[in-house]
């Protein structure tokens, strides 16, 4: 039978996404177990033996697994179950109400990411149901903490429970959102995220009077051109396999993208330029596509001075500097402190505050060609790429230990005025009753596909 839409799960699925949303789990202080014990109990009405690991009290994580034969690769269906904070005097609806209307159901985690643990479970639960004989173990984790850095989610059941959760391929958040183009979907598949190494550039100076500048040495001053070197630094750019193929497949069928795609493609060093004259017809993807080739440093935080007539000895800024993969955070060090040297190779301390390598997974895989293989039944018109997220997922964790992780939570765009509507982390977070269908239809299929 072709794939198709699983109509008769609606109802299903909404109930497990209100009922999760209803659960605020806000990070922090985050209560995850509360909905690890939602999820076990939904499970276990299935047949499924749920395991609940608590890395602190009330930061559980459920894990449930269903066996194959062991002649396939196992295959990890990961999400987290903590969500951003969100002030109920902003939304037109509780937050956590678990409110379905309109054709949407609302509430903070519809989109990042409870929809997609919805979806998760939903599956587990159709291939127990139909008794689908799998040929590899298909295990579900949905983990605490990830909004805050993962450290008591994925990272710890990875460290002290390698053999639960370890799978060579993983299916997490990050990508699946479909972009428009003129003449049909392009479906993405998050295949890379960049690195990130957030730091602290300390000022200093010698204070004194307001009133005599000359005679002091002010912090600020030394810090503005901080600022000014590290902010306005132009990195090289930098071609990833996985933004080579975006661009590649993001200008199939579109004649002014080919035409700015196929010469930055050929010259990666003209590529502000390029994306200069693209951003005159395109202004949202051409800024969208430039970190997407290369290094970032974006100052932050800054804190200096105590009164209004002290000129200040001591000046402290934050940078959120994302690095591409293939570059390392230790090199990524020693440049920025070169650049700092240029400014002042003496009154200006460095201090990293939180590292994260980026990491890549590679799209030619029989589980990418499996999702391929999917979408094109759904939507035999639509396009499919692999994508390079600018921040992170818990995939890091999966890819730093070798397997091949994906973010891929299907989605049909949402366009309001000539724009793709992203709502993670938003005011009235909701995702639409289709897609939740939709993404959980091709999930199955997917997996189906892939283990079967
Ligand atoms: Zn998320």
């Amino acid at each position: 039978m072709p794939a198709q839409v699983l109509k008769e799960i609606e109802e299903e699925i909404i109930d497990l996404l209100s009922n999760l949303i209803r659960i605020n789990t806000t990070n922090p202080p985050g209560n995850e177990t509360a909905a690890a014990k939602y999820i076990a109990k939904q499970l276990g009405k299935e047949g499924f033996r749920c395991e609940l690991f608590e890395s602190a009290p009330k930061r559980g994580s459920v894990v449930a697994r269903l066996k194959g034969t062991g002649e396939k690769p196992s295959l990890l269906l990961l999400s987290h179950l903590d969500v951003v904070a969100a002030d109920p005097k902003e939304w037109s609806v509780d937050p956590f109400g678990g409110v379905v209307k309109d054709g949407f159901v609302w509430g903070r985690g519809a989109v990042d990411m409870k929809s997609m643990t919805a979806m998760e479970v939903m599956v587990m639960k159709l291939l127990k149901r139909h008794d689908v004989k799998l040929k590899g173990d298909l295990i579900l984790a949905a983990t605490a903490d990830e909004e805050q850095g993962g450290l008591l989610g994925a990272d710890y059941l990875l460290r002290r429970h390698p053999e639960k959760v370890f799978a060579p391929y993983v299916l997490n958040e990050g990508g699946g959102l479909a972009l428009p183009t003129r003449s049909r979907n392009v479906f993405t598949v998050q295949t890379a995220e960049k690195g990130l190494l957030w730091f602290k550039v300390k000022a200093k100076g010698i204070p004194g009077h307001g009133s005599l500048p000359n005679l002091a040495d002010n912090a600020i001053m030394r810090m503005n051109r901080v600022v000014e070197k590290l902010g306005n630094y132009r990195a090289q750019p930098l071609l990833t396999p996985t933004v080579k193929h975006f661009l590649a497949e993001m200008a199939r069928e579109e004649p002014v993208l080919q035409e700015h795609f196929t010469r930055l493609l050929a010259n990666p060093e003209l590529s502000d330029q390029i994306l200069d004259e693209l951003a005159k017809i395109a202004p949202h993807l051409a800024e969208e596509i430039r970190p997407r080739l290369k290094m970032t440093i974006t100052p932050t935080i800054i804190h200096g001075g105590v009164k209004e007539n002290v000129i200040p000895s001591e000046c402290a800024a934050i940078f959120d500097c994302r690095i591409l993969p293939g570059q390392e955070i230790a090199k990524t060090i020693d440049l920025i402190k070169a650049l700092l040297n240029e400014v002042d190779s003496e009154k200006l301390e460095f201090e990293t505050v939180q590292a994260q390598e980026p990491s890549e997974s590679p799209a030619e895989t029989p589980l990418y060609e499996a999702i391929a293989a999917v979408l094109r039944e759904f939507e035999p018109n639509c396009g499919i790429t692999p994508m390079l997220m600018t921040g992170g997922t818990d995939s890091r964790f999966f890819r730093k230990r070798g397997s091949i992780c994906y973010g891929f939570q299907p989605m049909h765009p949402e366009v309001v005025s000539g724009k793709v509507v992203k709502r993670e982390h938003g005011i009235d977070e909701r995702i639409s009753i289709e897609n939740l269908v939709f993404g959980a239809s091709v999930l199955y299929e997917a997996i189906k596909k892939f283990m079967t």
